[in-house]
């Protein structure tokens, strides 16, 4: 066993493990599977500040995003993609798949979307049935500024889709007063349930656009109005994942507890990237950093892979490298959810600090003191 410092999945707790291993009662037969399946999707709505229904569905946190895609999109729909990272661009493959003919809106991959550029962008062209945006690209971590980015498109009549899979719960989320139409969340980010479940909070826009589409979803698994009618008729349309849904319910008690979480992660991030950087390691970012992820560039000849591997072996700590165009190039550290704790990314940095200094790489300061003199003066 390690300790997981990755954006995802985190480490989880013995409580989640143990709610995984109760006895469950047939969900399919059962009514009370339905009572408390929606229990659980009404905690998710109170966390994500929504009026709107939350469905969970049996699968990782792609499944959301597919599942978004598929629901929405119809042949030749115009798909606004705002594309800042790895998962902003991915959107255009779900979006072609069903059909659909994405618009991609690329920015610079090392800072957040600029609203009043999107702003000057959608002046000229804003015929879109929907928008995707993703909230915290984990790859790179950038944060974007979803507060604002979905009531301006609002405004010109887009709905809009947000993958917050790695955010919720770590990064403030207000799925209502941002105007949000469609939320992605998944188990094994900042819940720190293990990865299997991804949940869906859906407006009333976007149920009615699903409603009232000329051509039927082309999915069964990725169709969101499947779920609809699910407490009315106590059905749903496949064996529901008992246990994975009472991990992921006991997590969201957890998270629901944790008043202070939100304030945590910032004030946790913020000590990290303050250690890192007095340390001489540079960010990848320019700006908009995530509360829930920090990307470190890899010092010039050091491998990521030995990095990783020997925190692993000689700490018992794993972080992780990224992947696409930051293969080899980045480390990244998760603080997300279960591993945003002060004594875990302390640990995290004294075995950096360590590890770096062994491979050839002498740190300015030592790292651990700094993130914990950060924590104290910030
Ligand atoms: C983790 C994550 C997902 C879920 O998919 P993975 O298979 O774990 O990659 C979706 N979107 C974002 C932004 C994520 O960080």
């Amino acid at each position: 066993m390690y300790k997981i410092m990755t954006p995802g999945p985190t480490n989880v707790s013995q409580a989640v493990m143990d709610a995984r291993s109760r006895w469950f009662p047939n969900p399919d037969v059962d009514i009370s599977f339905c009572e408390e399946y929606r229990q659980v999707c009404l905690k998710l709505a109170g966390l994500m500040h929504t009026e709107n229904e939350v469905f969970i569905m049996d699968g990782e946190g792609i499944l959301g995003l597919e599942a978004a895609c598929a629901s929405l999109t119809e042949p030749g729909d115009r798909v606004l993609v705002i594309d800042n990272g790895i998962y902003g661009k991915g959107f255009a493959d779900f979006v072609s798949m069903y059909g659909g003919n994405p618009v991609l809106y690329t920015t610079d991959y090392r800072r957040p979307v600029a609203t009043y550029e999107l702003a000057r962008f959608l002046e000229k062209d804003h015929d879109f049935k929907y928008a995707t945006v993703v909230h915290c690209d984990t790859p790179s971590g950038v944060l974007n500024n979803i507060s604002e980015i979905c009531p301006l498109l609002k405004s010109h009549g887009i709905l809009t889709v947000v993958d917050s899979v790695s955010a919720m719960f770590g990064a403030e989320f207000r799925m209502d007063d941002w105007q949000i139409d469609l939320a992605c969340g998944g188990s094994q980010k900042a819940l720190s349930a293990p990865p299997g479940l991804t949940f869906v909070a859906v407006s009333r826009d976007a149920l009615s656009a699903m409603e009232n589409r000329h051509i039927p979803i082309a999915s069964f698994y990725c169709n969101i109005l499947a779920f609809r009618n699910y407490y009315r008729d106590k059905w749903f349309p496949y064996t529901m994942p008992a246990s994975d849904i009472y991990g992921l319910g006991e997590a969201v008690d957890i998270v629901m507890a944790d008043k202070d979480r939100t304030k945590r992660h910032a004030h946790i991030a913020g000590a990290l990237r303050n250690a890192v950087t007095s340390a001489g390691l540079s960010l990848y970012l320019e700006d908009g950093f995530s509360p829930t992820v920090t990307v470190i560039n890899v010092p010039e000849g050091l491998k990521a892979d030995d990095i990783i591997e020997n925190m692993k072996e000689n700490y018992g700590i794993l972080i992780s490298g990224s992947f696409d165009y930051l293969s080899g190039k980045v480390l990244r550290i998760g603080h997300m959810g279960s591993c945003a704790n002060p004594k875990d990314v302390a640990e995290t940095l004294y075995a950096l600090d360590k590890t770096l200094c062994s491979l050839g790489f002498r740190c300015k300061c030592d790292m651990q003191k700094a993130f914990e003199n950060g924590l104290i003066y910030s």
